[in-house]
C-alpha cells in the first residue's frame, strides 16, 4: 500500500495543472457565467501568513465547486501595487519601488502557486504597470469631463509623517489610517472626485444588496449620514452678508442664542476685516487651524470659542444674537456654520455656560419625563442642564402646543414663506480627495497653462508615465516637482508651454476600477470591453475583509455608477453578493508579523502539504468569524486526509474495486452507507450554497468516513456500495483539497479532473432511513429498545411484543389493557399489574 506522498502528489498535480492550463476561463462563452473574485492584495515585502491565506482558500473553493457545477468561471487575481509601503520600503532599502513591487509580486504568485490556487493568470492586473494606470488615468479624464473631477482649495486632513494628504474615509478617529500619526489641517489646493452627487444612491441602492453583510451595509449607511433638517439664513448685522446654517432641528430656531462658524469659514476673515476685533480672530484662528481633527471634535475635546463681536438677526424673532468661531465646528461638514440652541444641545450648552451666552428653552419635558424626574425629586431647570429628548414646543409663538416632529415641519413651511430657509437633506459624505504628493502613484493627467488654465491630457497621449529616476523622499510637495522633464510640457490647447500636475493619485482609485478590466486585460485600446463586461458583471461573488466595507466597497461603487451613467456599462453596482471572512488570530491576537504570531504555510505546507493547509483553514470555524489558529487541529485535519488516502488504497486492491458495479442495499448496513452517502453530497451542497458553511461540511465529511471505516471491515460489505461512497467523497472534497482529490480520482481511471467531474447529486429518496428506533415502555417505564420499520401501525406493535423476550415477560394477553402508540416515536403498553 502507498503511503500519503503529499509532497510528491502535490507537486505532480500542481504541474499538471499549470501545463494544461485547466484554470483558464473562455471569456467568449458567457452562458452559465460565474465570476468570482477575492480583493487583489497589496505586494507588500512580507510573505503571506496562513492568517493571509484564508480569504484566497475560501476564494478558490468557491471557484471549484462552481467549477465542478459546471459554470464556466472566471477566477482572477492581480496586484495592487501603488502605494506607500513601497516608496517607504524604497527609502529604507534602497531599491527602486518598481523593482520591489515586482519582486514582492513574483513572491506571492510563488505563494499562490503552492497553495495550489486556481487563478487564470491570463487576466492578471498589475496597478502600477503602463498599460493598467493609462486606463486609470482614462477615467480620471471621463470624470473630468462630467464636472465629477475637479480642484478647489480646502482644509484637507494632512498626515504629517508621510507628508501627504488623506482622504477622510482614511483618517480614523482624527489619525492617519496608515501610520496613525494624528492628522492636520491644511488649507491646500487639491483635486477631488465628486462622490456627493451620488450621495442619496449611494445611500438608496444599498437595499437591492440583498447578499451583502448587514454590517457593512449599515457601516456605508452611516458613513454616508444622511439627515433630514432644514437650511435657515441668518442676516449679520450691519452687513450686506447672509449665513446659511443647517440644523437637524428646525423646530427649536426660537432657542437659538447664537451661532458659530467654523474658523475656516471664507466669512470669518471677510466680516471681521476692519473691525476691533480682527486681529484677534486671526491669531485664533491660526491657533485652531493647529488643532488635529482629534483635538477639535474628539470625545475628549476641549470647546474654544471666541465672540467676533459680529451680530446676527435671529430670523423667526429677530432678536440680535451673538456670532463666535470656535474649534469643534468644523468646515467639512455641513455648511461650515451653526445655529445653537443651549437648552436642547449637550454641545451648545457646555459652550453657553462657559462663554456665558443667552440660554432660553423651548421644549417642555414630556409628561412620562416629568413624572419620573418627580419621583426622583429631581427639578428641571434649563439654565442648569440641557434637555435632549422629546417634548412639546413653548416660548416659540406659532408652535406652542406642538410634538417637535410636527414643529419642525411648521418651522420648514414658515421659513420657505419667509423666503429665509427651506426644508433641506444633507449628507455626512465628503468629497474624495485623491491627489497625493507622493511618488508612487498614477500621475494625474492633468496640464496647467498660464493661457489656458487647466488642460486634460488628451486621450491619445495616455498614458502619462511615471518617470523612473526620481528622488522619491517625501518633503511635503510632490517628488515629481523635481523632474523638470515631466513638468514641463506643451498645453494641448494653445501649444504653448505649459506644467503637468505633479500629484499623483490615490491607490484606492487604482482598485475602484480593477473588477472591470479583468475581462479586458490584454486590450490595449480599451479600458474594458462594454460587451465582454455586461457580459460578465457585476461580480457574482466577492470576498474580502470588513476593513473595506467603506474605502473600497463604496469609492468601487461609486466608479460603477459613473460609469453605467457614461453609457459604458450597462449596471450599477459592481459586486452582487459580498463575503467578509473573519480574521485568525494566535493567543487572542491578529496573526502578524510585527506581533511574532504568525504562522508560515510553507513550514506547514512542507510538513503537512498544501491540502492540509486549506482543509484546515475552511474547518477552522464558520468562515465569517474570527478563529483562533491551533497548530494540534491542523494534525487533525492531516489525520483526516490520511484516513481518506488509506481507505482508498485498502479499496483499491480489492481486486473488484476497480470493476464498480451497481450499488445494491440489501442488508440495514448496506442501507445506512448509501442513505450516509446521500445525505452527505446534501449536506456539504447545502453548506456550499447556503453562506459558506466549509466547517459543517467538512464536519458530515469526517462522519462519513468514520462510519465507512466500519463499514468495509464487516465481513458483509458490498465493494460497489464502498466504490460509490468513495468516488462522492473525492468529488465532495475537490474544492477543498485538490491536489490529493485529482490523484484519486485519476486512478480511479477518471479521464478529467476532479475540476470538471461534475458535482455529486443526493438522491432524495435515499435521504431517509426506513426503520426507527423506538422505546418499549411498560406502565411508562422503558423496558427496551427495538427497530421498526417506518410507519408501523398499533396493530404490529403488538404482534411485535407477542415475540420479543424482553417484552413478553412484562406484557401477556391477560393482562394488557391498553397500548399508547406514537408513531414512530414510541410504545407504552399498560398493563393490569397483579
Ligand atoms: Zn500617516
Ligand atoms: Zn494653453
Amino acid at each position: 500500500m502507498e503511503a500519503y506522498n503529499f509532497t510528491e502528489i502535490e507537486k505532480r498535480w500542481k504541474k499538471t495543472w499549470k501545463d494544461k492550463d485547466v484554470f483558464a476561463c473562455d471569456l467568449s462563452k458567457p452562458a452559465k457565467k460565474y465570476y468570482t473574485l477575492v480583493m487583489f492584495p497589496y505586494p507588500s515585502g512580507d510573505f503571506l501568513h496562513a492568517g493571509h491565506g484564508r480569504n484566497y482558500i475560501i476564494g478558490d473553493a468557491v471557484y471549484r465547486y462552481f467549477r465542478a457545477q459546471g459554470h464556466n468561471v472566471l477566477n482572477p487575481m492581480g496586484f495592487d501595487a501603488f502605494g506607500l509601503p513601497a516608496e517607504n520600503a524604497a527609502i529604507n532599502k534602497g531599491i527602486h519601488p518598481e523593482d520591489w513591487t515586482l519582486k514582492n509580486i513574483e513572491r506571492m504568485k510563488g505563494q499562490f502557486y503552492d497553495w495550489g490556487m486556481g487563478y487564470d493568470w491570463d487576466k492578471e492586473v498589475v496597478s502600477c504597470l503602463p498599460d493598467y494606470y493609462r486606463w486609470t488615468q482614462w477615467i480620471f479624464l471621463r470624470l473630468y469631463e462630467k464636472g465629477l473631477a475637479y480642484r478647489k482649495k480646502a482644509y484637507v486632513n494632512w498626515c504629517p509623517k508621510d507628508m501627504t494628504v488623506l482622504a477622510n474615509e482614511q483618517v480614523v478617529d482624527g489619525a492617519c489610517e496608515r501610520c496613525g500619526t494624528p492628522v492636520e489641517q491644511k488649507d491646500l489646493e487639491q483635486w477631488f472626485f465628486k462622490i456627493t452627487a451620488y450621495a442619496d444612491r449611494l445611500l438608496t441602492d444599498l437595499e437591492r444588496l440583498e447578499n451583502w453583510p448587514e454590517r457593512v451595509k449599515t457601516m456605508q449607511r452611516n458613513w454616508i449620514g444622511r439627515s433630514e433638517g432644514a437650511e435657515v439664513q441668518f442676516k449679520v448685522e450691519g452687513k450686506n452678508e447672509t449665513i446659511t446654517v443647517f440644523t437637524t432641528r428646525p423646530d427649536t430656531l426660537f432657542g437659538a442664542t447664537y451661532m458659530v462658524l467654523a474658523p475656516e469659514h471664507p466669512l470669518v476673515s471677510a466680516l471681521t476685516k476692519g473691525t476691533p476685533q480682527e486681529k484677534e480672530v486671526a491669531s485664533f484662528v491660526n491657533k485652531i487651524k493647529k488643532q488635529s481633527s482629534l483635538d477639535r471634535v474628539g470625545d475628549n475635546a476641549e470647546k474654544l470659542g471666541m465672540d467676533t463681536g459680529l451680530k446676527a438677526v435671529n430670523p423667526v424673532n429677530g432678536r440680535s444674537i451673538p456670532v463666535y468661531i470656535a474649534n469643534y465646528v468644523m468646515m467639512e461638514y455641513g455648511t461650515g456654520a451653526i445655529m445653537a440652541v443651549p437648552a436642547h444641545d449637550t454641545r451648545d450648552f457646555d459652550f453657553a455656560k462657559k462663554y456665558n451666552i443667552h440660554i432660553v428653552q423651548v421644549i417642555e419635558p414630556a409628561d412620562e419625563v416629568k413624572h419620573a424626574w418627580k419621583a426622583t425629586g429631581h427639578l428641571y431647570n434649563p439654565q442648569d442642564e440641557p434637555y435632549t429628548d422629546d417634548g412639546k414646543l413653548v416660548n416659540s409663538e406659532f408652535l406652542n402646543g406642538l410634538e417637535v416632529e410636527a414643529a419642525k415641519k411648521r418651522m420648514a413651511q414658515w421659513l420657505e414663506e419667509k423666503k429665509t430657509g427651506k426644508a433641506a437633506v444633507t449628507y455626512r459624505l465628503r468629497d474624495w480627495l485623491i491627489s497625493r504628493q507622493r511618488y508612487w502613484g498614477a500621475p494625474i493627467p492633468m496640464i496647467n497653462c498660464d493661457k489656458c488654465g487647466w488642460v486634460p491630457v488628451p486621450d491619445k497621449d495616455l498614458p502619462v508615465r511615471l518617470p523612473r529616476d526620481v528622488e522619491f523622499k517625501p518633503t511635503g510637495e510632490s517628488p515629481l516637482k523635481s523632474v523638470p522633464s515631466f513638468v514641463k510640457t506643451a498645453c494641448p490647447k494653445c501649444g504653448g508651454e505649459a506644467r503637468r500636475e505633479t500629484d499623483t493619485m490615490d491607490t484606492f482609485v487604482d482598485s475602484s476600477w480593477y473588477y472591470l478590466r479583468y475581462v479586458s486585460s490584454k486590450n490595449s485600446q480599451q479600458a474594458f470591453d462594454s460587451k465582454v463586461a455586461n457580459e460578465w458583471l457585476p461580480v457574482d461573488q466577492y470576498i474580502g475583509g470588513v476593513e473595506h466595507a467603506i474605502l473600497h466597497l463604496l469609492y468601487s461603487r461609486f466608479i460603477t455608477k459613473v460609469l453605467k451613467d457614461l453609457g459604458t456599462i450597462n449596471f450599477d453596482e459592481p459586486f452582487r453578493r459580498l463575503f467578509t471572512q473573519g480574521m485568525i488570530t494566535k493567543g487572542g491576537l491578529k496573526m502578524s508579523k510585527s506581533k511574532g504570531n504568525s504562522v508560515q504555510p510553507d513550514e506547514l505546507i512542507q510538513k503537512y502539504g498544501a491540502d492540509t493547509f486549506r482543509l484546515y483553514t475552511l474547518f477552522i470555524a464558520p468562515p465569517e468569524r474570527d478563529a483562533e489558529w491551533d497548530d494540534r487541529a491542523v494534525e487533525g485535519a492531516f489525520r483526516f486526509l490520511n484516513r481518506v488516502w488509506k481507505l482508498y488504497q485498502e479499496l483499491m486492491e480489492r481486486p473488484d474495486f476497480a470493476a464498480g458495479g451497481e450499488p445494491q442495499a440489501v442488508t440495514e448496513p448496506d442501507k445506512e452507507v448509501r442513505r450516509k452517502v446521500h445525505q452527505t453530497i446534501h449536506k456539504v451542497t447545502q453548506d456550499m450554497t447556503g453562506g459558506f458553511k466549509f466547517n459543517t461540511a467538512i464536519s458530515a465529511m469526517m462522519e462519513l468516513i468514520n462510519l465507512l471505516y466500519d463499514y468495509k471491515d464487516s465481513p458483509d460489505s458490498k465493494t460497489p456500495l464502498l466504490r460509490e461512497a468513495v468516488e462522492t467523497l473525492i468529488r465532495l472534497l475537490g474544492p477543498f483539497t485538490p491536489h490529493v482529490a485529482d490523484e484519486m480520482w485519476s486512478k480511479l481511471g477518471k479521464g478529467t479532473h476532479i475540476l470538471e467531474a461534475g458535482w455529486p447529486v443526493h438522491d432524495p429518496a435515499l435521504l431517509k432511513s426506513d426503520v426507527v428506533e423506538i422505546p418499549i415502555q411498560v406502565n411508562g417505564k422503558v423496558k427496551t429498545r427495538v427497530t421498526v420499520p417506518v410507519g408501523l401501525d398499533e396493530a404490529a406493535i403488538r404482534d411485535m411484543a407477542k415475540t420479543n423476550e424482553n417484552i413478553k415477560k412484562f406484557v401477556t394477553a391477560e393482562n394488557i389493557q391498553k397500548v399508547i402508540w406514537v408513531k414512530d416515536k414510541l410504545a407504552n403498553f399498560i398493563v393490569k399489574i397483579t
